[in-house]
This record gives structure tokens, sequence and C-alpha cells, in this order.
């Protein structure tokens, strides 16, 4: 498999995680071309090993099985620091600053502080930069939360029952989730759909019940678009059937609804 030809077809165990793997050698990796933020700085939390509080049924990421006799090693703050400032000194193109994937960066022991270290640079060497956090909405009750400019907390599901059947959380419950979006008035949501017995889509209407009480401004949908664990009974939506869950969300809240489909665009592939 080619990295630029990356469709849905593609779908198989062996390509889990063939798409992050690349990006987890460092702290600071990219830029890379994401689909909502161009130019994409990413930072990443693992120096070695893997551990994610949930374990998605469709993670990309995949590695919980990969990674699961190395002990679990984040970078030291140092490391991030010298590795960012090197990147944003350097004057390449860079369109945003992530704090996303292959784990849930709220887990980094030193979150807080990583929130600082990371707006702080950003001011000194690149002021128009925008700052990105992608989270499953672990954590969000930090005092300095909102330095960052924005934030994309992911939900799938409507019912506690989907949440653990779904994205099956090793800690966690989907009301402390919606708790901390509340408490955190973060505005973004993104939602994955996929059919099966696996799937979620069951779940739509309750989701609906919930987007209704955190009442995001925005709303972004997606399918399946990269490989996943093969066990699971999971199919990917038409760009048909992601078009009918976002009517019937704008029919019921005032979110707008963004759909998020293949990452291959222009020869490149997107992410995020
Ligand atoms: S929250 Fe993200 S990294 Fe964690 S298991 Fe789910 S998809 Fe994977």
């Amino acid at each position: 498999m080619k990295n630029n030809n990356m469709t849905i077809e593609c779908f198989n165990s062996e390509n889990i995680g063939s798409y992050v793997k690349p990006f987890r050698k460092t702290p600071v990796y990219g830029p890379i071309d994401s689909r909502r933020l161009d130019k994409s700085l990413g930072i990443n939390i693992l120096k070695q090993g893997y551990y994610c509080n949930f374990s998605c049924i469709y993670c990309e990421c995949g590695l919980d099985s990969q990674f699961k006799n190395q002990k679990l090693i984040f970078y030291e703050l140092s490391e991030i620091k010298d590795g960012l400032k090197k990147r944003l000194a350097s004057n390449e193109k860079i369109d945003t600053i992530t704090m996303s994937g292959m784990t849930e960066p709220t887990l980094y022991p030193k979150f807080g502080k990583l929130i600082d270290l990371v707006t702080d640079l950003r001011d000194t060497y690149s002021p128009n930069t925008p700052t990105a956090l992608f989270t499953n909405g672990y954590k969000l009750d930090f005092k300095n939360l909102n330095k960052i400019d924005k934030i994309f907390v992911k939900l799938d599901v409507g019912t506690e029952e989907m949440f653990q059947r779904f994205n099956r959380p090793k800690i966690s419950t989907l009301n402390n989730t919606i708790k901390q979006i509340i408490k955190s008035n973060t505005k973004m949501i993104q939602s994955i759909f996929v059919k099966g017995a696996d799937g979620n889509i069951s779940d739509f209407d309750n989701y609906i019940k919930l987007i209704k009480q955190i009442n995001p401004d925005e709303i972004q949908l997606y399918t399946l678009l990269y490989a996943y664990n093969e066990s699971f009974d999971l199919h990917p939506l038409s760009i048909d059937e992601l078009k009918v869950l976002s009517n019937e969300i704008k029919k019921n809240t005032n979110s707008i609804v963004k759909i998020y489909t293949n990452p291959v665009k222009e020869g490149k592939i997107f992410v995020y």
C-alpha cells in the first residue's frame, strides 16, 4: 500500500497504525497535511510504549497490542521544548501547532505545563499560528485550557452502554466526558459514525439528545477512513448517508455541521 493512494478499500489489519508510525519517532513531527488545520505541526507526548484511556474499536492507531511489552515513557517537557523551538524558529510554513493523536494528550502528566510551554513558544516565535488540541474529553479542567485556540472533542455515542462497547474506556464514563465538555465550554465536537454489527449508528438518536444538551458551535462528522481491527464488523458510511446524519443534526440543533470524508486530496494523505 502506498500512503498517497490510501482509500477506504485499503482497510485491513496489516495497515493498522501505518499512518501514525512515521510520526512517533520524535516529540515534534510534521508538519503534516491536515484536513482541518492545513500544515499542522504535531506534538507527540509518547516516547515509548502506548496507552490510551479509551480503546475505540475503530482506532486507527491500533497500538494497544503492538506496544504491549514496552514500558510507557513520556517525552520530557525539555525534549518537547527543544524540538518545538527548533521547528518554530526555522521559518518553515506551519499553519497550526497541534497536540493530537497517537494517544489522549491530556494523559500527559504535566499537561497544564505543556499548554504553557506550547503557547509561550508560539507567542515568541510564531505569534499568528493557532494552537489546537484533539481530545477524547478525559480531562478538560485545566485552568489554562482556554489558552489553546481550537479544541476538538471526540463524541461518538449517546448512551453509556454504547460508550462502553464502542469507545471501550479503561478509565472514564460518558457522564464524565459530558461534564468535562460542558464545564470547559468547548465548542467543537468531532464524531465518527459507522455501520455494521459493531457500529454506533443505532445510537444516533441518543447522540442527538446529548448534542442538544452540549449545544456546540460546530460538529465534524466523519466515517472510517483508515485501517482498523478486522475482528470487528464495521463498515464506513457513504457520503449520502453522512449527509442524512448532518441534516438530522441541523434540524435538531443550531450547530454548524461539517462532513469530512476521504483523506486523500491532490495526491497527499490528509489526517486528523
Ligand atoms: S481516543 Fe483516540 S487514540 Fe484513544 S483509542 Fe480512541 S481513537 Fe485511539
